[in-house]
């Protein structure tokens, strides 16, 4: 079983409902228990302004997956979700990006892990810091010490 860390997004039909779903799914995939789960957190879009805020979490999981495997299987659950792809940085209703996979440095044409934008997205960040501060990014640091360089990117922890 590997630990692996697993970003969820969406600013299309419910946002708050679809990460949620998308969390209970994670647990559903075979060979696959869902450890941790960070709060949901409102975020101001990247790389496209006009389009509603995201709502973003992060999630750790154990897996007997391989990381290619586990690839295949977020990238099914998005198709699940209806998810469409229009043009770069376009509204989603479901985003699932593998972040970190214990003991993976992986760069493929169809996957690259750890993913190579994780260190500087506060959206990513914040939820991460969350549920694992002290994960070390090879080659970036602590997570808990990047997430502190992206306090101005409107990333807010919803409190329920
Ligand atoms: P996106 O449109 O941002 O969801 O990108 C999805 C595509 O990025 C997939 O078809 C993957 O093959 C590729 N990809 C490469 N590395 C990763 C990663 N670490 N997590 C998710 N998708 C990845």
């Amino acid at each position: 079983m590997a630990r692996a860390y697993i970003a969820l997004g969406s600013n299309l039909q419910q946002p708050d409902i679809q990460v949620t779903r998308a969390l209970s799914e994670l647990s559903s995939l075979p060979q696959t228990t869902l450890v941790k789960a960070s709060s949901l957190y409102r975020t101001a879009p990247v790389g496209y302004d006009n389009q509603p805020d995201f709502i973003n979490a992060v999630a750790e999981i154990e897996t007997g997956l391989a990381p290619l495997e586990l690839l295949h299987a977020i990238l099914a659950l998005e198709t699940l979700h209806g998810r469409e792809r229009p043009f770069p940085n376009a509204p989603r209703v479901l985003d699932l990006d593998l972040l970190f996979y214990e003991g993976a440095s992986l760069q493929t044409p169809e996957l690259t892990v750890p993913h190579p934008r994780m260190h500087e997205r506060g959206f990513v960040l914040l939820p991460l810091a969350e549920i694992a501060a002290e994960l070390d990014i090879p080659g970036h640091g602590k997570v808990v010490e990047l997430a502190q360089h992206c306090m101005d990117q409107g990333v807010e922890r919803i409190v329920d």
